[in-house]
């Protein structure tokens, strides 16, 4: 999550894809290991995964989504246990919200 939130700082802006989509990467791992993650998280997040390389113009944002894919690629298990039983697996994540925000969704 600490990776996203630096991707998400150090992002120029000059793209929307990675300007937004690195932000959204980084709320909604936020929200999970505060356990306030709902499944369709995953979903999205798969989503954003392929939306923000496809729509950015230089590699920043074609890498950005890279920390994310190796996390659920090697350790699947800790999101959905973040997911379905709201506690962390190793219990090493620390909750840094209170409340989950709701967001439009507006990808097709
Ligand atoms: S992909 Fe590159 S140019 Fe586009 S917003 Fe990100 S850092 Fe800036």
């Amino acid at each position: 999550m600490e990776r996203s939130n630096y991707l998400a700082i150090e992002s120029c802006g000059k793209c929307v894809p990675c300007r937004l989509g690195v932000k959204r990467i980084a709320g909604l791992l936020e929200g999970i290991v505060s356990d306030l993650g709902v499944s369709g998280d995953l979903d999205v997040l798969d989503e954003f995964a392929s939306y923000v390389p496809n729509g950015s113009l230089c590699g920043f944002g074609v890498q950005a989504p890279n920390p994310l894919r190796t996390a659920k690629h090697y350790w699947p298990d800790h999101f959905q246990m973040h997911i379905e039983e709201q506690q962390c697996p190793t219990g090493t994540c620390v909750p840094v919200r209170a409340h989950r925000f709701v967001t439009k969704h507006v990808l097709p």
